[in-house]
């Protein structure tokens, strides 16, 4: 019999720390999760899936529109933002039920309350001090807001996901996945949205040609990008709008701007504090990420992290395939790391976009010579709607062995259809693989089978 209480003691029931409980208490072992909050972390709760419904309820807007392109006369439809907020939130309900019962069917004990390092083999949670062989650390993110004289007014994604009502003009600031997504959504549900962005366009790391379609096809839906800004201040006017001082990236005063809310999309920061972690040892980089070796092992033998706390790669996915590496080495004998070469990630913004591999830039950075094949074109349902939405879609191959390092798009469907295209990649797929499928006709997707022209190289 173990001298310790718990085999396994997981701090943060998000998806990353549910996923390792559940696996290593399959495998026989003892676990409890603690969890302050409600079980389910940011991506169910107050992330990828209540923004995903959002994505989905506001896209109607378009679709409706549409319609009548097709022969569908108006129905006079209306949009009720409370009832899309209850009904989201009836979902998140029914999945935190599936959570609560995922883990007592596996037999983990779920504490509730806020978990601390009592050293490095203990955790106190509501009072009590539990023993554990093994400790993971799971603790997920959360926003971070610069500091900003009058940043009080701003609100972050978790405010955003239950509005009381819709603003009238939004400022989001920020261009990165959050940003750009919300951004879409609130456009489609006719808020006078600006992107306030440092950057020339949004979405710094992915490969260019994503960033500038979509800030072609954002503006075309009256997204208005103020992009190479800065929000200097924000002041409450007597009238109750929000006024926004900015300046160019370079510190010259530009306009101020009025807006009814300002939602502030300007990355997260690792929930690292408070939790006793400095004072048994374990190591945080600059940003209070736990720093963690290939195998999720902190700088304290015996205490792991993974997920967001770990500031990776920070997807759901991501943290699940974490765990199950870590676990597969504490309790399989199995120790893996984690490959992050080929994670696809996508961007639920309107349209979406999608991604697998290296971006045009970074292929050129590792292999030198790239075959870039790029494809821009109306799909078949706005050849009726005549809707100006265009689809991209970009290959880039090694010019030596034509291996394909990424695919890259931006279209409706492009997170369904690149999901698919990751198999390939993963599977090592040439573009001579690509040229040898069949497409399915009439689909967006068959252009990645019936690509020939190359870019021109650029010229330097
Ligand atoms: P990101 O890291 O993606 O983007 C942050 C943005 O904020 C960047 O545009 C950055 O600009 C800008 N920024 C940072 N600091 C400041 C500042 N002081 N002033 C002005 N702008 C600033 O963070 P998000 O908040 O969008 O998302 C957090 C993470 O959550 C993502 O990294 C992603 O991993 C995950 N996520 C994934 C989603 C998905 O898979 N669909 C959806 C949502 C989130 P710059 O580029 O110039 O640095």
């Amino acid at each position: 019999m173990s001298a310790f209480d718990f085999d396994l003691f997981v701090i943060g029931a998000g998806s990353g720390g549910v996923r390792a409980s559940r696996l290593a208490a399959a495998s026989g072992a003892r676990v409890a999760i603690a969890e302050e909050g409600r079980v389910g972390g940011t991506c169910v709760l107050r992330g990828c899936v209540p923004k995903k419904l959002l994505v989905i309820g506001s896209h109607f807007a378009e679709d409706f529109i549409d319609a009548q392109a097709y022969g569908w006369t108006e129905a006079g439809a209306s949009f009720d933002w409370p009832s899309l907020i209850a009904a989201k939130n009836r979902e998140l309900d029914r999945l935190h039920g599936v959570y609560l019962r995922l883990l007592a069917d596996a037999g983990v004990t779920l504490l509730q309350g806020r978990a601390k390092l009592a050293g490095p083999q203990r955790v106190s949670v509501a009072g009590r001090v539990y023993s554990a062989e093994r400790i993971v650390v799971a603790t997920g993110g959360w926003p971070f807001l610069p500091d900003i004289p009058g940043i009080g007014h701003a609100f972050t994604s978790n405010e955003a996901l239950d509005l009381a009502t819709l603003p009238k003009r939004l400022a989001i600031v920020g261009g990165g996945y959050i940003a750009v997504e919300f951004a879409g959504l609130f456009a489609a549900l006719g808020v006078a949205v600006t992107l306030i962005l440092r950057g020339a366009t949004p979405l710094r790391g992915f490969d260019e040609d994503i960033r500038s379609t979509l800030a072609e096809e954002m503006a075309k839906k009256h997204i208005v990008i103020a992009n190479r800004t800065r929000v200097v201040s924000i002041a409450r006017r007597d009238d109750g709008q929000l006024r926004l001082q900015l300046t160019d990236v370079a510190g010259a005063p530009e306009n101020a701007l009025d807006v009814d809310a300002v939602l502030y999309a300007t990355g997260r920061r690792p929930n690292t504090r408070g939790l006793g972690l400095e004072e048994v040892g374990v190591g945080l980089d600059g940003d209070g990420a736990i720093v963690v070796d290939a195998f999720s092992q902190s700088t304290v033998p015996g205490i792991y992290a993974l997920g967001d706390v770990t500031n990776r790669m920070n997807l759901t996915p991501v943290a699940i395939a974490e765990a199950r590496c870590l676990i597969d080495g504490l309790f399989h004998g199995q120790p893996r790391a984690m490959d992050y070469r080929l994670v696809p990630s996508a961007v639920f913004s309107q349209p979406p976009a999608a991604t697998v591999g290296l971006s045009e830039a970074e292929a050129r950075e590792v292999w030198g010579q790239v075959d870039v094949y790029v494809s821009k074109f109306r799909s078949l349902r706005h050849t009726l709607t005549g809707r100006d939405e265009k689809v991209m879609m970009k290959l880039v191959v090694k010019r030596d062995d034509q291996r394909v390092l990424g695919c890259h798009m931006v279209g409706a469907d492009a997170p369904e259809i690149v999901q698919g295209l990751a198999v390939a990649l993963t599977a090592g797929a040439t573009k001579a693989d690509f040229d040898g499928t069949i497409g399915i006709h009439p689909t967006v997707a068959e252009e990645w089978v019936t690509l020939r022209d190359k870019r021109p190289e650029p010229s330097l």
